[in-house]
């Protein structure tokens, strides 16, 4: 980590102001701008927390605030302690701890014995830029909070970062969600991680989702999600090009001579559109690039060399070919439509389905034409294995939609996300 103070900018101030507020603590806005508001309440937080009141985030006030950051503490059983006096010391309840832990026994702690204590607040911010680090940290306090929730690494990016899933529910019927195929649409990352979060605790405590039984889905589906398919193409958006960046020439030239990403980057680092990659009509989608002006890489569209050249899409390919997947979603933004045919191919069940997606989220189901309609993930899918496969476009504006639309997004996905899994 670096060195924070009084001047600093970037997404890691910003994930360090959306804790603070969490805890109680006034930032100042959450803008990622490291201002004297925020210095105040790293100056109040590192007085309570018995830390050098410098205002300054070095080492220690660093790990001091990651405990929050993951949303939890272990905490090593002393002679007299009770699982509710624990509760009560960290702001927290009873039935967290038990599903942190569920090795210990409520009647007998072992003194010395290391437990997990979650913290009453939840780990997915939806108020930050959500970079590949953060959600690598969502992940980890997730997995920690929530022990029942299994992860892999479905391959890697070109910059060598884990393509994460996560697998919620042990049922026969296997699901696949994806999302942020383009750098621009980081913001279905943040859809899909708060689904997990609500998810696993709906599950925990043995509530529903919506109107949905979270057990019962649990045990008659698997959900495979994969948040973030670029994240090399994420963070270009979101924390703009790192002189260390082994493309750092090439990128600037692909971005035709600008060094600003933030508004038109969708390819992963190589200037590979994934969404183009695919093996589903890919000559077509190669052929159409000339009448759009691309003849190499860049921003946006470029179809690549073959097929899965790409290590992000082929992983993804893998990964569905090494599943059974009775339906895939492919999050992206922007437009509140459905995609969820290819060519002339219509898998059985997908017209209704598609119907049911569009009720529970007031979205338009579209037929894909021109360029958009060859070598996608969806389309892919629909040819290789003729069951039903969507493109969900969420949100309204231009890209990248502001993160102040997450809450909207939310609320037109969750039935639908819910849904997935059972029709
Ligand atoms: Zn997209």
């Amino acid at each position: 980590m670096r060195i924070l103070r009084v001047g600093s900018r970037g997404s890691d101030v910003m994930k360090i102001q959306a804790v603070l507020t969490k805890i109680g603590y006034s930032p100042g806005i959450i803008d990622g701008i490291f201002g004297n508001q925020t210095q105040q309440a790293i100056i109040q937080f590192q007085k309570n927390s018995g830390l050098n009141a410098d205002g300054v985030i070095e080492a220690n006030t660093y790990r001091a605030l990651e405990k929050f950051r993951l949303g939890y503490s272990t905490y090593t059983i002393r002679s007299g302690d009770s699982v509710y006096s624990i509760s009560r010391r960290y702001y927290t309840t009873i039935n967290k701890i038990l599903a942190a832990n569920p090795g210990i026994s409520i009647y007998n702690l072992r003194i010395g014995q290391q437990i997990i204590v979650p913290y009453g607040i939840d780990v997915v911010d939806t108020n930050i830029n959500y970079t590949y680090e953060i959600m690598e940290g969502d992940i980890s306090g997730l997995k920690t909070r929530y022990p029942f929730i299994q992860t892999g690494i479905a391959g890697k990016s070109v910059l060598g970062k884990n393509l994460y899933y996560i697998k919620l529910g042990n049922g026969p019927n296997e699901v696949f969600y994806n999302a942020s195929h383009h750098g621009l649409e980081w913001i279905t990352s943040v859809l899909l991680m708060k689904f997990i979060e609500n998810f696993s605790k709906a599950y925990v405590h043995g509530k529903n989702l919506m109107e949905y039984n979270v057990r019962d889905i649990w045990n008659e589906s698997t959900i495979y999600i994969l948040p973030m398919v670029n994240p090399d193409g994420v963070d270009l958006v979101l924390d703009g090009l790192q002189r260390d960046n082994p493309y750092y020439e090439s990128l600037i030239r692909w971005n035709n001579g600008s060094t600003d990403f933030s508004r038109v980057w969708q390819a992963n680092i190589r200037g590979v559109d994934l969404n183009h990659n695919y093996d589903a009509s890919w000559n077509l989608s190669k052929q159409a690039e000339a009448n759009y002006g691309i003849t190499g890489p860049g921003p946006t569209r470029y179809s690549g060399t073959a097929p899965e050249s790409e290590p992000e899409s082929k992983a993804v390919a893998d990964f569905t070919r090494n599943h059974i997947f009775r339906l895939v979603l492919a999050y992206h933004s922007q437009g509140e439509v459905i995609y969820w045919t290819y060519l002339n191919i219509i898998p059985p069940d997908s017209p209704k389905i598609v119907q049911l997606f569009s009720d529970v989220s007031g979205y338009t189901p579209s037929r894909t034409t021109g360029i958009v309609s060859y070598a996608g993930y969806k389309d892919w899918f629909i040819e290789s294995y003729r069951r039903p496969g969507f493109t969900i476009e969420v949100g309204r504006g231009r890209n990248p939609l502001p993160i102040s639309q997450f809450n909207e997004i939310y609320d037109d996905n969750i039935e639908l996300l819910l849904l997935a899994a059972l029709v």
